[in-house]
This record gives structure tokens, C-alpha cells and sequence, in this order.
């Protein structure tokens, strides 16, 4: 394979902000995918799923994963209440299953 624009760019992720060197050729074609908008590995991957998950348009789906980074970011605090509670929960069913 050959590489016309093997030039490396720094891409900024849409959704989560981060930073990458990419190709142009790359950044190219994510931005194709995501009308306009780069975004890392992760996010796209993450993204894609929610798509097929809601059966959403693409746009939709970048929203609703820019709003849960947005929430998750805001307040890590919650993220770990809520999973602490969901073990909570699952201590107490159980325990109610021995008894
Ligand atoms: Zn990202």
C-alpha cells in the first residue's frame, strides 16, 4: 500500500477532547464518517455502538455520547456512588436469597 499524505496532524476528539497524531489521510476519513467532526478510536467505536444500540442517526448518537462524557466529567463522584450502590444492592438481594 502506498501513502500519498503520510503527513502526521494532530486531531482533537470531538466528544472526550483529546489529543492524537494521525494522518491526514486518516483524519480525512474519520472526519467523512463523523460529518465533519474528528473523534478518537474510543469515542467513534462508542459511538457506533449507540448507534446500532438506539438505532439512532449518527449525529444523534454523537450527542448522546458527548452528553454522557459532559455528565461522567462533571461529577466523577456520582459515577462511583452509583457503582458502590449497585454493589450495595446486589450485597443486600443476596443476602436476602440466604436468609
Ligand atoms: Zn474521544
Amino acid at each position: 500500500m502506498e501513502y500519498d499524505h503520510e503527513i502526521v496532524k494532530i486531531a482533537k476528539c470531538e466528544c472526550c477532547g483529546i489529543w492524537e497524531e494521525c494522518t491526514v489521510d486518516y483524519i480525512h476519513s474519520v472526519e467523512e464518517q463523523f460529518g465533519g467532526a474528528w473523534v478518537c478510536g474510543l469515542c467513534s467505536e462508542a459511538i457506533k455502538e449507540e448507534q446500532r444500540r438506539l438505532g439512532v442517526d449518527l449525529e444523534v448518537a454523537m450527542q448522546l455520547h458527548a452528553k454522557f462524557r459532559e455528565t461522567a466529567s462533571i461529577d466523577p463522584t456520582m459515577q462511583i456512588a452509583r457503582s458502590f450502590l449497585d454493589l450495595l444492592k446486589k450485597m443486600i438481594s443476596s443476602r436476602k436469597l440466604i436468609s
